[in-house]
């Protein structure tokens, strides 16, 4: 192959969803047809690079410019209940399928001792503090089912405790193993409908 269209098809590859076979499709694709397709691409990763971070507060995907985030400044959402998630792209989901109006807040991961992960690489401590400052009633745990995820339920659990928060975690029916982030709208309505205390 030509070097520079085996290297994009390398980068492409990796990305989720992308296998190598259509990844190379891709590939060629976007050198066939560099004004349609690859210029406007190159200009929107170099935006999204430049412009893209995680709200200061809840740690969603925002913008430089607007830092604490929609999310956070929305005053039609119900500041009472926090919705703890691991990941942004699982916050992404979870406002995708319309079941959830309070607010948010992105731990950056999971406890994961095979992984080394601790409580410290985590922003917990964030979490503790904004549910005494903020006043919230309830908090949410929208963890993944696996063993790290409800090894951090347990963990936010503890340190909640003394806070007066109500601490609920997603019905199952989340398919194990998986993240919120791949479950769609109709199981993540119902998983919160039917969230149990913890
Ligand atoms: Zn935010």
């Amino acid at each position: 192959m030509i070097g520079p269209i085996d290297e994009l098809e390398k980068r492409l590859a990796k990305l989720p969803g992308l296998g190598r076979r259509s990844a190379s499709r891709a590939a060629l694709q976007l050198v066939r047809e560099p004004v349609r397709l690859m210029e406007p691409l190159i200009a929107a990763l170099e935006e999204a690079r430049r412009k893209v971070r995680c709200c200061s507060k809840c740690g969603a995907f925002t913008t430089a410019d607007r830092d604490p985030c929609a999310l956070c400044t929305d005053a039609t959402r119900d500041g009472g209940i926090l919705c703890v998630v691991e990941e942004p792209a699982d916050i992404v989901s979870i406002e995708s399928s319309g079941a959830f109006r309070g607010r948010y807040h992105a731990l950056g991961g999971k406890l994961s001792p095979m992984r080394r992960t601790g409580p410290e690489t985590l922003r917990i401590a964030e979490l503790a503090d904004r549910v005494a400052r903020e006043g919230i009633g309830e908090v949410l745990l929208a963890l993944s089912t696996d063993m790290d995820g409800d090894a951090t339920a347990g963990y936010v659990n503890e340190m909640l405790r003394g806070t007066g928060a109500k601490v609920s975690r997603l019905a199952f029916g989340l398919p194990a193993d998986s993240g919120i982030a791949y479950s769609d709208p109709l199981t993540l309505r119902r998983a919160i409908a039917g969230r149990r205390d913890v």
